[in-house]
């Protein structure tokens, strides 16, 4: 084992996968765009304040899961364990409530839990997100979910359900919670260690619980949606009505309540199909009382957040076409003058856009020949001390059946284009 290793939890993305990962990224920036989102970029870490006072104390991410130091002024700073915090404390502070509303953001970021790593859970993960702040419209909610819903088809991941739910206002969740703490309090013995916790400081995360999903208790929950007021529930039934509108498939799951304090009415989570809440590729809801949480006035929103290791893990199943990430041309330099002409030409090739894989001069022939070969490169340009003294390349074709020929070197950057 080498000395030094990843933390715990954290992976390294090598190589090999950036294929993949460009392709997500790509495709989410390019969706962002169709809907005219426009990328933000926020600190890595954030006073902690801006997550305890949003996600809530009792909350997973803040009470398990956070990443929070003191540095050396005595300021209590978290690494982010969520994205949605810290671009809407940028919202207020850029005053950008007296732009065009609703203001439409996404992000690409690193985000920190403190969780038990496994197979799609790990203490580093990347995110995509996207708000839609200013807007506290049914229209809103239904946008967002298209987007996501457009992401995950553009992606071919096409086996995902939407599960939504509603789960009104923080009044109605307070009035829920007592109705929940009589139901599952006969019932706190047969429910697992995380539950009996839950029911003490988030009860409503009993619903969410991955190990008790099948419990009895569970099944038979109250369902929230008794409880919404008129309000709310004409919200949640103007965004499934737009849904079916638009002919998108849905499940409403009254488990799903999304464990952060700062949710209000709409939520959802895209799950694959048949598999349980551990999986979960990305999750989403309106957050209408969050920026007010962090001290700026009343402002409706909306957005979603999706793990792009999740996706990685369903997107390398469905084997797209990603492409070669190898260079255009592969350059084998040798003799005492060839890789001086090399370096020249090099620079004229990259120049003109080609990519240039620089062969290691002083190698013999044949192993410099077998690497370009196993490079995946279209050409191989070798030049010697003959070659450089007439200004000439060998330019030998190494994908399809061409015959090697010689070029003037300043040709080469024609003949490797043409
Ligand atoms: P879970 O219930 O699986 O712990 P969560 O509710 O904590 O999920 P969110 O806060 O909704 O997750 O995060 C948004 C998305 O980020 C998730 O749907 C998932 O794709 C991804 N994600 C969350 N936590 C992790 C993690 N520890 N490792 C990898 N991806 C994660
Ligand atoms: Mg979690």
């Amino acid at each position: 084992m080498p000395e030094y290793q990843a933390p715990r939890g954290m992976n390294d993305v090598l190589p090999e996968d950036e294929a993949v990962w460009r392709h997500i990224r790509d495709t989410a920036e390019r969706v962002a765009r169709l809907f005219d989102y426009h990328r933000i970029e926020t600190p890595l870490v954030e006073e902690v304040g801006v997550f305890t006072h949003t996600a809530g104390e009792e909350s997973d991410i803040v009470a398990k899961e956070m990443y929070a130091f003191d540095d050396r002024g005595g300021s209590t700073l978290a690494l982010r364990p969520e994205g949605t915090a810290g671009v809407c404390r940028a919202y207020i502070e850029h005053g950008m409530a007296s732009r065009p509303q609703p203001v439409r953001l996404f992000y690409f970021a690193p985000a920190f839990r403190y969780d038990r790593p496994q197979a799609g859970r790990y203490r580093q993960h990347w995110q995509f997100g996207v708000e839609c702040i200013g807007d506290g419209s049914p229209a809103a909610d239904l946008e967002v979910i298209e987007l996501q819903r457009t992401l995950y088809e553009q992606l071919g991941l096409t086996d995902l359900v939407l599960r939504i739910n509603s789960i009104g206002t923080a009044e109605t969740r307070s009035t829920y919670r007592d109705v929940l703490r009589v139901h599952f309090a006969p019932h706190l013995e047969t429910l697992s260690a995380d539950s009996q916790r839950r029911y003490e400081t988030n009860i409503l995360r009993v619903l969410d619980s991955k190990e008790d999903a099948a419990h009895p208790a569970v099944q038979n929950a109250p369902n929230i949606r008794d409880y919404l007021s008129e309000q709310d529930g004409a919200h949640f039934d103007q965004v499934l009505a737009l849904l079916d509108g638009l002919g998108v498939e849905y499940e409403v799951d009254p488990a799903i309540v999304r464990g952060l304090d700062y949710y209000a009415r709409t939520v959802w989570e895209f799950q694959p199909r048949g598999a349980g809440g551990q999986s979960t590729v990305g999750a989403g809801g309106r957050y209408d009382g969050l920026i007010e949480m962090l001290g700026g006035k009343p402002t409706p929103g909306t957005g979603f957040a999706t793990g792009i290791e999740r996706i990685a893990l369903e997107v390398d199943r469905t084997e797209p076409d990603l492409g070669t990430t190898a260079a255009d041309v592969f350059t084998i330099p040798h003799g005492d003058d060839g890789p001086a002409a090399v370096l020249k030409l090099a620079r004229e090739l990259r120049a003109a856009g080609v990519a240039v894989h620089a062969g290691t001069p002083g190698r013999s022939m044949k192993a410099q020949l077998r690497a370009a070969n196993a490079s995946g490169a279209r050409y191989a340009v070798i030049v010697g001390d003959d070659e450089a003294a007439r200004g000439v390349a060998q330019l030998k074709p190494l994908l399809g059946s061409g015959a090697q020929r010689e070029v003037a070197l300043g040709e080469v950057v024609g003949a490797v284009e043409g």
